[in-house]
C-alpha cells in the first residue's frame, strides 16, 4: 500500500564512509549476535551490522545491537586512575603502579586484621571468558578469599542452581535449534521479542513454519504472549503450584514416559507423592488458573511428540526460582523432554557473557563446572595450577546478595567491584547504600566512570569495554564466539586482563603460578583444562571459533582431530540414556512443596510490582542511557498502569505519581495499558534510584537470587506535577 503514490521511493541510507568492517559477538545480551563494526578512513566506529553466514542471528541485530558502535565513546567512559582516601573526598588523578599497590596493600591489611574472607570480591557477566579464567584464577589461587561471586546471582542463579540439582552440573541442555523442531513450547516468565528479539526472531519463524502451540506463562501481557495461542496469567509467585498441577494431570491421566523415567531418573515415587496433593482444583485457586486449562495444557505438552520449554527472570527471580527450574525440569524430564531435537528446558540466560562466568570464573566453584567441595576437582585444578589444594576453601563463600549485608554486620570490610553496580541493581538500594558507606576500602574497576557505586570508591580503575578486547563469550545455547579488538580503549583505560595480571604479579611474588598475557594462550590453558568434562572446548581455538562463527561446546579435540567439523546450530547435551552429571548418570525428579513466602498485596500496600526489561534499554542504563537512539525511547522512569486502576485513583496518562513500599518511594510517570491487571503495575527497572528504592528482594533459599518481581506497593497521585517531573529529570543524568 503506497498511500496515494504510485511509485515506490528508493531508501536512502547514509554512507557513514566505512572502509572497513571487524567481527564481534555482540556485547549486550546472551543471544550470541554476530556482529560487524564498521570502520572510517580515521579507524573511528562508524557503523554496526548482523553477520549473514552466522547461524545465531543470520544477518539480524536488535535495537541496541544496531547502535553498538556508539558505546566506544559513549559520555562517562573512565579514562584516567583516579584515587582518593576518603569516598567523600574529591578523585585525584593517579597512576596504575601506585593505584595497584594501593589495592593490593588493602586486601593484603584487609585480610591480615580481619581474616582471609574479610575482603569480598564482586565481579560481572560482562567481561570476556578469559579474564573470567584470570580473575578466578587470581582469586582462588593467589588472593584466596571465599567471598567471590558474580552478579549472575541477580539473573542466572535459579537456572544454575536449577541445572544443578536436577541433573548434576549447570549447562543448558537446548539450543536455539530446537525451535525447529518442537511440537509444543512453553515458555515461563520470559518476553522473548523486547528481552531476546533476535531468539523471538528465530522462535516466530520456525512456529510460523511449523504451527506448534505457543503457551505463555506470565502475569502480564507480555508482547510475546499477545503472541501466544494460550496465554496463562498466573498470579505472581505460584509457578511451582501450577506446575505441580500440571504433573499432576499428567500421572493421573497416564500420560507420563515411563520407559525414560525408568531409565534416565530416581525420585519418581516422592515426586507422585507430593504432586498428588496438587491437583487442580485446589492449584486453580492459588495460581490463578482455571482447573480446564491446567488439564488443556499439561495434556498438550505432555502428547506433543516433542515439547519444549524456556525461561528467564519470571522464574528464576522469585523465592523459589531454583524450585521453579527443578519443576520445569520434573516435567521435562517425566514427559522424556530432555536432549532430543525439540524437546528440552532451556534457560534463556541475560548477560553476554553470563556462561562464560558460570563456566570459567570460578566463582562458585572451580574452572568448568568443578565443585570447591569435591576433593578431587579441588586436586586437579590445584595441581593444573600449581597451588597447595589446602589453599582452597572446602565449600563455596557468600554470594552476592550475602556479601552487602555481611558488611553491615561488620564480616567484611573490603570489596573490588568489577563491571558491576550494585548501588543500581542490588534490591532496597537504602539499605546497599548504608552498606557501602561501611566499607574501610571499596575499589571499583568499570568502563564507565559515572556508575553509582563508584561514589563510594577509594580507587577507581577505568577499564576497557567490550571489543576494545580480545577473547571470546558463550551465550545461551552454549556457543562459544569471538570478540575482537575492533577499537582501542580511551585515555588510560585498559584490559581487564591486563589489570588482573598486574595485580597478580603483586601477589605471585615467585612466579609460583603462571599467568599468560595473551587471550589466545589463556584459551589454550582452558581448553586443556576442559578436555574430559561436560563443556568441552578442546577441540578449538580463537581462529577456528571465528571461522566457524561460534562454536557450541562440546567440541572436542579428538573431534577435530577426525575432522569433524562442529554442528552449525544442534548440538544438545543429555542426549543418550544415563548421561546425566550426577555420579550415577541419572537425573533427579525432586518433590517441590509450595511455599507461600512472597511480600503480597494487603490493605496498606495494594498494589502488585512488578520489574523487567524494555527492549531499548540494557540492565542499569550506563550504557544505553547514553546512546540518543536507546535512550529517547524512554529516558525517564515510568509504570504501566491498568486504566480501571488509573480512574479510581484519579490520575491521567502522562502523570507522574509516587510509589510507595515498605522500603521507600519513587518518583514515576504513569502510561495507562491493559497489558497489566488492575492488581499490578509494571515498573521497568533500568533506572537508579528508581525500582531497587521499593523492591523487597527476599532470597531463595538455594540461589541467593532475589524476588525482584513480588512486591506490594500503594500510588499517590501528586498534586504537584511541575515539581514531580523537575524531580524525574534531575534524578536522570543519563
Ligand atoms: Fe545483541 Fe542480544 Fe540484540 Fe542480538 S538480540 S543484537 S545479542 S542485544
Amino acid at each position: 500500500m503506497l498511500f496515494g503514490r504510485t511509485q515506490k521511493l528508493p531508501i536512502k541510507i547514509a554512507d557513514k564512509g566505512v572502509v572497513e568492517w571487524k567481527y564481534a559477538a555482540c556485547g549486550y545480551c546472551s543471544t550470541g549476535c554476530s556482529i560487524e563494526v564498521g570502520l572510517n578512513a580515521d579507524g573511528k566506529p562508524v557503523a554496526s551490522r548482523g553477520v549473514a553466514e552466522a547461524d545465531v542471528n543470520r544477518g539480524k541485530l536488535c535495537l541496541k545491537g544496531i547502535f553498538e558502535h556508539e558505546l566506544f565513546e559513549s559520555a562517562g567512559r573512565g579514562t584516567n586512575v583516579l584515587m582518593r582516601e576518603h569516598w567523600h573526598q574529591a578523585w585525584q588523578s593517579a597512576d596504575w603502579d601506585t593505584a595497584l599497590d594501593k589495592l593490593h596493600d588493602e586486601i593484603v591489611r584487609i585480610q591480615q586484621t580481619y581474616g582471609r574472607d574479610a575482603f569480598a570480591i564482586v565481579s560481572t557477566g560482562q567481561m570476556l571468558t578469559e579474564e573470567f579464567y584470570t580473575l578466578g584464577k587470581l582469586t582462588r589461587g593467589l588472593i584466596g578469599t571465599n567471598n567471590y561471586d558474580g552478579n549472575t546471582t541477580l539473573c542466572m542463579s535459579s537456572a544454575v542452581s536449577g541445572y544443578k540439582r536436577s541433573f548434576g552440573s549447570d549447562g543448558p541442555p537446548g539450543c536455539y535449534e530446537d525451535f525447529e523442531h518442537t511440537d509444543c513450547l512453553i515458555a515461563w516468565g520470559s518476553n522473548l521479542p523486547e528481552q531476546h528479539p533476535i531468539i523471538y526472531w528465530r522462535m516466530k519463524e520456525a512456529q510460523e513454519k511449523r504451527g506448534f502451540p505457543l503457551i505463555v506463562v506470565d502475569p502480564r501481557v507480555t508482547m510475546l504472549a499477545q503472541n501466544a495461542h494460550l496465554h496463562l496469567h498466573i498470579t505472581p509467585g505460584t509457578d511451582v503450584v501450577l506446575i505441580n498441577a500440571m504433573m499432576h494431570v499428567i500421572f493421573t491421566e497416564g500420560l507420563e514416559d515411563k520407559r525414560y523415567i525408568e531409565a534416565n531418573t530416581v525420585g519418581i515415587e516422592d515426586l507422585r507423592a507430593e504432586v498428588e496433593k496438587y491437583d487442580p482444583v485446589t492449584a486453580s485457586k492459588i495460581c490463578g488458573i482455571d482447573e480446564d486449562t491446567i488439564r488443556n495444557v499439561a495434556r498438550l505438552f505432555a502428547r506433543a511428540p516433542a515439547a519444549m520449554q524456556i525461561w528467564t527472570m519470571g522464574i528464576n527471580q522469585s523465592t523459589h526460582g531454583s524450585d521453579g527450574v527443578v519443576g520445569i525440569n520434573n516435567l521435562a524430564l517425566i514427559t522424556g523432554n530432555i536432549g532430543k531435537p525439540g524437546g528440552t528446558s532451556l534457560s534463556i540466560t541475560g548477560q553476554c557473557n553470563a556462561m562464560g562466568t558460570r563456566e570459567w570464573s570460578s566463582c562458585s566453584g572451580l574452572p568448568n563446572y568443578r565443585s570447591l567441595e569435591n576433593p578431587e576437582h579441588r586436586e586437579e585444578v590445584a595441581q593444573f595450577w600449581n597451588v597447595d589444594p589446602e589453599f582452597f576453601p572446602k565449600k563455596r563463600g557468600l554470594y552476592q546478595t550475602d556479601i552487602y549485608p555481611a558488611i553491615e554486620t561488620g564480616q567484611i570490610k573490603g570489596l573490588w567491584l568489577i563491571a558491576t553496580n550494585p548501588m543500581s541493581s542490588l534490591p532496597n538500594t537504602a539499605r546497599v547504600r548504608a552498606a557501602m558507606e561501611k566499607l574501610e576500602f571499596c575499589c571499583v574497576q568499570d568502563c564507565y566512570q559515572d556508575t553509582e557505586s563508584a561514589q563510594y570508591a577509594h580507587v577507581y580503575l577505568p577499564a576497557a569495554t567490550w571489543a576494545e578486547k580480545d577473547g571470546v563469550m558463550t551465550n545461551t545455547e552454549r556457543r562459544v564466539n569471538r570478540v575482537k579488538p575492533i577499537t582501542q580503549p580511551p585515555g588510560e583505560a585498559k584490559p581487564d586482563l591486563w589489570i588482573f595480571n598486574r595485580v597478580a604479579e603483586r601477589f605471585n611474588k615467585g612466579g609460583r603460578l603462571s599467568f599468560p598475557e595473551s587471550a589466545r594462550d589463556i584459551f589454550r590453558e582452558m581448553a586443556q583444562l576442559s578436555e574430559g568434562r561436560l563443556a568441552d572446548i578442546s577441540g578449538m581455538d580463537h581462529e577456528w571459533v571465528e571461522k566457524n562463527r561460534g562454536i557450541q561446546w562440546p567440541y572436542t579435540v579428538e573431534q577435530r582431530e577426525r575432522g569433524e567439523p562442529p554442528p552449525k546450530g544442534g548440538k544438545r547435551i543429555y542426549t543418550e540414556d544415563g548421561t546425566f552429571s550426577h555420579p550415577d548418570g541419572k537425573a533427579r525428579l525432586i518433590p517441590l512443596p509450595f511455599v507461600d513466602n512472597n511480600e503480597v498485596p494487603d490493605e496498606k500496600f495494594p498494589v502488585w510490582l512488578n520489574t523487567g526489561r524494555l527492549i531499548e534499554h540494557w540492565h542499569g542504563r550506563s550504557k544505553t542511557g547514553k546512546i540518543g537512539n536507546n535512550n529517547k525511547f524512554s529516558p525517564i522512569p515510568f509504570i504501566e498502569i491498568n486504566p480501571d486502576l488509573a480512574m479510581e485513583l484519579g490520575i491521567q496518562r502522562g502523570e507522574y505519581v509516587r510509589l510507595v513500599s515498605r522500603r521507600s518511594d519513587a518518583v514515576v510517570m504513569a502510561m495507562h495499558t491493559q497489558r497489566v491487571p488492575k492488581d499490578m503495575v509494571f515498573l521497568p527497572f533500568h533506572f537508579h534510584d528508581c525500582a531497587n528504592r521499593l523492591t523487597l528482594g527476599l532470597l531463595d533459599p538455594h540461589s541467593r537470587q532475589p524476588a525482584y518481581k513480588q512486591s506490594a506497593v500503594r500510588i499517590e497521585r501528586l498534586a504537584d506535577q511541575k515539581m514531580a517531573a523537575r524531580l524525574s529529570m534531575e534524578m536522570r543524568n543519563f
